[in-house]
């Protein structure tokens, strides 16, 4: 049997298809490279386990047979990544998430969708629970990929009502590790190269909002056990480690044993104040929790940044 992973040349994508490999599975990557790197299958292409098809899942979807799970992690994920990608960004969310699920549907597969904690937009209720609806402006700059996500989940979840696809829809929280891509502008990525080169580190308004960062060894162990059960979520995937920007700064510098300083920069449009997320459902439905300190993670990603830029 096949698994196919949808953005698998990605950060999440590409652990998530070593996860596989070393399951013993079969995995078929699609992905257009668009913000995805094919080095970060280097060693999931040596198992000879894995096969990449490089094309825009918003356009085309090849014909695959005896699949088990489709995921889709197809999608450009960073604020400035989907910025510059308005019209990709809302196509792959849309066409390209229907023609995935046409492909689980054909095969009688597992589909599971990475949505995201985006979806309760700058959220009023603390820490977020799945049945909150979420606070999201229709038509801001971040729209394009959070109505994205959001027509995604809605498209899944009719799926699984008309057609009984067996669908899930996972809604990951800020995620770091070894393969950000350094360039694409996300707050860990960004602060350790700053840090690396003793240059000052870029706060976004007074660097007082939260998030609730996860390391990604254990957001791929929830990932892989949604894919094993049939439960439809939606269900949050995220540590509630919650930091504010400065305390992330701090942090990183102090772990690079760094002398950079801090330069404040404008807050973008929209950007949520705070972010947590409440993880009881996939305690107790999955028997998840990460385990990884922010500490330890942190050490394991500036290791990663030192050998690589
Ligand atoms: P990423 O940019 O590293 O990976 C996305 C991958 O999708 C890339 O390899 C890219 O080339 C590919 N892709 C984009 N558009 C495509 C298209 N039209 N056709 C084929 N491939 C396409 O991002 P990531 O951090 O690995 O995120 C993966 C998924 O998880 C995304 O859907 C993102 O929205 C979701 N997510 C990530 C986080 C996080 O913290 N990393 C948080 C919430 C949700
Ligand atoms: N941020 C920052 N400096 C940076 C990059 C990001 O202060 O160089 C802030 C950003 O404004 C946001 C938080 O860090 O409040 C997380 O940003 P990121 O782009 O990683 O993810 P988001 O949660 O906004 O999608």
């Amino acid at each position: 049997m096949t698994i196919v992973v949808a953005g698998g040349a990605g950060f999440l994508g590409s652990h998530l298809v070593d996860a596989h490999v070393k399951a013993g599975d079969h995995v078929v990557v699609l992905d257009n490279f668009s913000t995805g790197n094919r080095k970060n299958l280097i060693e999931a292409e040596a198992s000879g386990k894995v096969e990449v098809i490089d094309g825009d899942v918003a356009r085309d979807v090849p014909s695959i047979d005896h699949v088990r799970i489709v995921y889709n992690l197809a999608s450009p994920a960073s604020p400035p990544g989907y910025l510059v990608r308005p019209f990709d960004t809302l196509a792959v969310g849309s066409e390209g998430t229907r023609r995935l699920l046409d492909l689980a549907r054909e095969n009688q597969a597992r589909f599971v969708m990475a949505s995201t904690s985006e979806i309760y937009g700058d959220p009023d209720v603390h820490p977020q629970v799945e049945e909150y609806r979420g606070n999201v402006e229709a038509t801001g700059p971040r729209s394009v990929y959070d109505e994205a996500k959001r027509f995604s989940e809605a498209m899944t979840a009719a799926y699984r009502r008309y057609y009984e696809t067996d669908t899930a829809i996972i809604r990951i929280f800020n995620t770091y590790g070894p393969r950000l891509d350094k360039d694409d502008g996300r707050v860990v990525s960004n602060f350790i190269v700053q840090a690396l080169a003793d240059q000052p580190l870029t706060i976004y308004g007074k660097g007082l909002q939260t998030r609730s960062l996860c390391y990604i060894d254990d957001l791929i162990d929830g990932i892989m056990k949604v894919g094993q059960s049939h439960h439809p979520g939606p269900i949050n995937l995220g540590n509630p480690d919650e930091r504010t920007v400065l305390d992330i700064a701090s942090a990183i510098i102090a772990a690079v044993g760094s002398s950079s300083s801090l330069e404040y920069r404008d807050l973008p449009a929209d950007d949520p104040t705070r972010r947590c997320p409440d993880i009881s459902k996939a305690k107790n439905i999955l028997g998840w929790n990460p385990s990884v300190e922010f500490e330890v993670g942190i050490r394991r990603t500036i290791e990663y940044f030192r050998q690589t830029i």
